[in-house]
């Protein structure tokens, strides 16, 4: 099967992408999807966090972008059944460099992964706090994008230059791209600040704001150190809760996103018949 290829992406650290993809990913995992996450960030926290070995010889997200290895050689397996990594190993640091000087540098990432059946149903991608060439890859290798959104003061300001970004990867590298949604993340319920900047988002970018948002909870925060998603260290807490509730609002996005597809698709195949007969 071809895979549903999500990135999630903001150039802003520390808003929860990674977070985001390890128990998002464990998530549909639990609801029973076959997913991939490929880390393609150098810190490679993903891999970490899920206890996936970043040393040694075995290939990961470097030779994947930059040595077109073929993705299978570098997938492992992680204690989550259904959910494999590709691991960032050391060398990914060197990759937006090497990949100034390469051919094709925005699109060695989807030829890797896009249009090859692949035994899973998402590959979730997690981009480096960044709009440099990684990144660009994963959003050029993209169905959807999926933006973590820390709620805090300036959340909206860099949200205005990702939002230009997705525009001009939509007009470049990938016209299909498709924002999928915000996922407010680190919200307190108990914090004023907290709620007006979730009612400021909602005001300005209406339905393209996920309803679940991801509350601020230590288990979330602790889980890493053990080298676990939270939804397996606690999978009562609410944070994990929250990102079950997350994984199920993917799910009903994509049906919707799917259908408006087919619909356009059926659009333009009915469009060259319509010449033939002006013609
Ligand atoms: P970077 O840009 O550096 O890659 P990121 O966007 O991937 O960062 P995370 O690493 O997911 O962000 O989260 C940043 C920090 O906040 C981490 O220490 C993480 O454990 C913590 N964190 C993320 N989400 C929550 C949450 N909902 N509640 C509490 N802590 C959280
Ligand atoms: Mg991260």
């Amino acid at each position: 099967m071809y895979p549903r290829v999500i990135a999630l992406a903001n150039q802003k650290g520390g808003v929860g992408k990674t977070t985001t993809a390890i128990n998002l990913g464990t998530g549909l995992a639990a609801i029973g999807k076959r997913v991939l996450l490929i880390d393609l960030d150098p810190q490679g926290n993903a891999s970490t966090g899920l206890s996936v070995d970043r040393s040694g010889n075995l290939p990961g997200s470097y030779e994947l972008v930059l040595d077109r290895v073929g993705i299978s050689d570098c997938v492992r397996e992680t204690v989550i059944p259904r959910l494999h990594v590709v691991p960032a190993t050391i060398d990914l640091s060197g990759a937006e460099l090497e990949l100034v000087a390469s051919t094709r540098r925005e699109f060695r990432l989807r030829e890797s992964i896009r249009n090859i059946m692949l035994p899973y149903d998402y590959i979730l991608i997690d981009c480096p706090p960044a709009l440099g060439l990684l990144t660009l890859n994963a959003l050029a290798a993209a169905h959807d994008i999926i933006v973590p959104l820390q709620a805090e003061f300036y959340a909206l300001e860099g949200l205005s230059h990702l939002m230009q970004t997705i525009d001009r990867v939509q007009q470049t590298l990938n016209r299909d791209l498709n924002l999928m949604g915000i996922v407010l993340t680190m919200i307190d319920r108990r914090n004023n600040l907290s709620i007006a900047v979730e009612a400021d988002v909602r005001a300005a970018l209406g339905d393209r704001v996920f309803d679940i948002t991801i509350p601020r909870n230590v288990r979330i925060a602790e889980a890493p150190s053990h080298g676990l998603p939270a939804l397996v260290y606690d999978h009562r807490s609410v944070g994990s809760q929250a990102y079950m509730a997350l994984a199920s609002e993917l799910l009903k996005r994509q049906k919707k996103r799917l259908a408006q597809e087919a619909k356009t698709e059926a659009h333009n195949d009915a469009v060259p018949e319509r010449q033939e007969v002006l013609a």
